[in-house]
């Protein structure tokens, strides 16, 4: 059942394919269900699959990551399924070879990309900030910063100072960093202009990418006068190279204090893209993702500077409800945001296609799902936070399966008028 194709449609054909990588737990079995129930019934799938189910990368010893980050290189679009980052524990649970890095880590240092957090809106989830009515997007910058720092403690009375020596040999500079009187710490941090304009040009093609009105880029030139000041000068050049497009698309570019930013976003109605230095960005992406309601809702695309998109779920396998599926009992775990990964990509390979009724497919499956919820069917993470309160909540396949028959709805009506 499901995989029917409803009566008297054809279904929608992709010019070219999206990398489709496939991940672990309770995702992956979501992963199935989605494709099933919402993706094979209405579109002739074009994928290009890669496997990033752990067992695989191992036995391919993760070369599997890196030919799906270089095909979405050559494909420009991918979806991805969240996955194990094994540690200690997983290379027991799963007999691994070794404890493998982060998929996400590996594609993103091929891609040299910018990752953008982006909650969903629902009318009957309403954010905890009450002037909230749009997403507040978060680019966080993923390089370097208090990251890639080096630390010392100093054990007492001393100079501390932080040099700079050129490789071509020329002369170099010396600072002092602190006449110690007594035991303190110490720290050096970095980062590179190659990177911070990669991470600008990145927010610049999401926002024009998405159309957002506002882009705001905050940090904290007022006291850090060279180090904060680069990024502020550097996004500035960014935004004067990319003027025209920007001015066309009706994105108006601002740079904030950062303390002046975090106190207009609790005033602010939402729709807009805020920059963020990775340790703000940090920060700022789990205030508002707790903030808009649940990590069920919580979307995430990695954008590189040349114009590559890789979409999936901000939250991760879903353990816990995993252990629970295994041991047959039901579970309620919540697949928009990874329905929305999809419907991101699909949109995305639309766009560039030209094929505007992939397009359409896309919004019309993201309408699906915001109607299914607002009609009071939902998962348990958001009926305890819903208004008004549903009666109950629905299984994992419940939840799909009430998309699934308003989406097979919505198609009929839609193709009658
Ligand atoms: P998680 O999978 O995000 O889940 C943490 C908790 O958040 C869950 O136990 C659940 O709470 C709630 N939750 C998250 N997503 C939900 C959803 N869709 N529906 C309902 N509830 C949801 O984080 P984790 O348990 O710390 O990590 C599990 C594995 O995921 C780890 O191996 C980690 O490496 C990996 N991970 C992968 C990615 C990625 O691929 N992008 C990101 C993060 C983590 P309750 O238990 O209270 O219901
Ligand atoms: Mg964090």
């Amino acid at each position: 059942m499901g995989s029917a194709i409803t009566p008297g449609h054809s279904r929608v054909v992709m010019k070219n394919p999206i990398v489709e990588m496939d991940g672990d737990e309770m995702t992956r079995v979501i992963w199935a269900m989605v494709k099933e129930q919402l993706l094979e019934p209405f579109i002739e799938l074009a994928l290009e699959p890669y496997d990033l189910h752990l067992p695989e990368r191992d036995r391919t010893d993760d070369v599997v990551t890196t030919q799906a980050a270089e095909a979405i290189q050559r494909h420009r679009v991918g979806v991805k399924c969240a996955t194990i980052t094994p540690d200690a524990a997983r290379v027991k649970e799963y007999n691994l070879k070794k404890a493998w890095p982060s998929p996400n880590g590996t594609i993103r240092a091929i891609l040299d990309g910018t990752v953008f957090r982006k909650p969903i809106v629902i009318r009957t989830v309403p954010p905890m900030v009450r002037s909230w009515k749009k997403p507040i997007v978060i680019g966080r910058h993923a390089y370097g910063d208090v990251y890639r720092d080096v630390e010392m403690k100093i054990p007492g009375p001393g100079r501390v100072a932080m040099t700079y020596w050129p490789s071509d040999g020329g002369t170099g500079d010396t600072v002092l960093v602190h006449e110690f009187r007594g035991a303190g710490v110490v720290k050096g941090e970095h980062n590179t202009e190659k990177s911070i304009r990669s991470f600008a040009r990145a927010c610049i093609e999401y926002a024009l990418s998405e159309r957002l009105p506002e882009m705001w880029f905050a940090a904290k030139d007022t006291i850090s006068k060279t180090y904060h000041a680069a990024f502020k000068d550097i996004f500035a050049e960014e935004v004067q190279a990319r003027r025209a497009d920007l001015d066309r698309s009706g994105v108006a570019y601002q740079y904030l204090l950062i303390d002046d930013a975090v106190a207009r976003v609790m005033r602010h109605p939402g729709g807009f893209l805020w920059a963020c230095r990775n340790y703000d960005g940090d920060l700022m992406s789990d205030m508002l993702a707790s903030g808009f309601g649940s990590l069920g809702l919580m979307t995430s695309v990695l954008v590189s500077p040349d114009g590559n998109f890789e979409f999936e779920a901000a939250h991760g396998t879903v353990q816990r409800h995993y252990y629970q599926h295994l041991k047959g009992e039901p579970t309620s775990t919540n697949s928009t945001a990874t329905i929305f990964a999809w419907t991101g990509a699909l949109a995305k390979r639309g766009e560039l296609d030209g094929t505007q009724d992939l397009v359409a497919f896309a919004h019309r499956l993201e309408r699906a799902v915001i109607e299914t919820i607002e009609e009071g069917i939902m998962t348990k993470d958001l009926a305890a936070i819903a208004e008004p309160r549903p009666a109950g909540h629905v299984t994992t396949e419940g939840f799909i399966m009430a998309i699934a028959e308003r989406l097979h709805a919505n198609v009929g009506a839609g193709a009658e008028t």
